[in-house]
């Protein structure tokens, strides 16, 4: 069966990346789920109508289940661990400058609570819905049924009841996109607020891809191609931030059929992607290769950093000494696609250690200083941007 966009539903693609076989978990994993980790195609294309850049070899949903299913660790928690506050504050700023007085909000997918207890000590009215065991722990923050343990769905709140309703980090995840749009309106009031933040494709074709495409992620949003969607589900944009890694949008739920202009479709260079991960991957290889470097860290056990393990063949494999993370809720968690037990970063003061990767692209000036921070002498780090 040919795959249909999942936006406009149009079945003609560009195809950027092809890649056989990639781990359906990546980052850290819990010992006892580690015998999960299998390995599926993942492909990534344009749709030539819309521009979506997407997911053209979806999973099966059963497979997919699981994914979500497993106590993962995908998403880091500001509140447990003090990690992922600064992408949240920037949102928060693009939301307080719409300068929206109090208001009845709902965040779906609330997560750990984070934004909502902000929002709260404004004034608003919030209410949060998601189904992972972190929300079940913040319940208690809140008073009664402010918070529900569910998937949300339409009829998971009355008809109309928001002013405005939040989704952050939730759309690339979600595969029938127009459905969702629907069931959010649902519950939104006329002229009400939606609030989105997703990964910014365009940032992602800036650095290349390498580490950036994986299976939880179905859709991969530029402004234009959201714009497209949302025209088409009757929200108009109010206002947008083009942020990195992230893009924000306010839209506004009209209650009318909108008008949405053919949109001129820039084609990704899929060359230009596959070269610039070229470049990163030949780097990375120089590094194994190189005689002086048998004692290697990798720091941040992230999506590139699987990526990076599953690159590798056992010899160069042998020179990965450590892999850390400065997110301490990793530690003694299992590196997705290898063996490694991540390591405190407390685990490499006074160790001999030739070179250390940087595996993130968004958070490489905060892991610089932490490493110095510990000893560890700037020549021996490394990084991929
Ligand atoms: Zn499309």
């Amino acid at each position: 069966m040919s795959h249909k966009c999942l936006s406009c539903s149009d079945k003609k693609f560009h195809d950027i990346l092809n890649v056989k076989k990639f781990p359906i978990y990546w980052g850290v994993l819990d010992k006892k789920f580690i015998n999960r980790v299998k390995y599926h195609p993942l492909k990534i294309s344009q749709c030539i109508s819309c521009g979506l850049v997407q997911q053209t070899k979806l999973l099966k949903k059963k497979v997919m289940d699981q994914i979500y299913e497993t106590e993962n660790y995908l998403c880091p928690s500001p509140v447990k661990s003090g990690m992922g506050k600064r992408e949240i504050l920037k949102f928060y700023d693009f939301f307080k400058k719409q300068n929206l007085s109090r208001k009845k909000i709902l965040e779906i997918a609330c997560y750990d609570c984070y934004l909502l207890k902000i929002l709260q000590n404004q004034e608003h009215d919030v209410y949060g819905c998601d189904p992972s065991l972190d929300t079940v722990q913040q319940k208690k923050n809140f008073s009664k049924n402010k918070i529900k343990n569910v998937f949300y769905k339409s009829g998971s709140y009355p008809k109309k009841n928001f002013d405005i309703i939040i989704f952050r980090n939730l759309l690339e995840h979600v595969e029938d996109l127009n459905s969702f749009l629907k069931s959010v309106k649902y519950s939104l009031k006329d002229n009400g607020s939606i609030f989105i933040d997703v990964p910014n494709m365009n940032e992602i074709y800036k650095i290349g891809g390498l580490g950036l495409f994986f299976h939880q992620h179905l859709s991969y949003f530029t402004y234009k191609s959201l714009k497209h969607l949302l025209i088409n589900n009757g929200f108009e944009i109010k206002d947008y931030h083009e942020g990195k890694p992230n893009l924000f949008i306010h839209a506004i739920n009209k209650n009318k059929v909108l008008e949405n202009k053919k949109i001129n479709i820039k084609l990704v260079n899929r060359d230009l992607i596959s070269n610039k991960s070229t470049n990163k991957i030949n780097k990375i290889y120089s590094i194994f290769k190189n005689k002086n470097n048998s004692n290697i860290v990798l720091f941040g056990a992230s999506a590139l950093c699987t990526t990076i393990v599953t690159l590798l063949n056992n010899k160069q494999l042998s020179k990965i000494k450590y892999i850390s993370d400065n997110d301490k809720f990793k530690s003694g968690k299992i590196l997705c696609g290898s063996n490694y037990v991540v390591q405190n970063p407390k685990k490499l003061i006074n160790k001999k250690i030739d070179k250390i990767i940087i595996c993130s692209y968004f958070f490489v000036e905060e892991i610089i200083k932490s490493l110095i921070k510990l000893g560890i002498p700037k020549n021996k780090i490394v990084t991929l941007d």
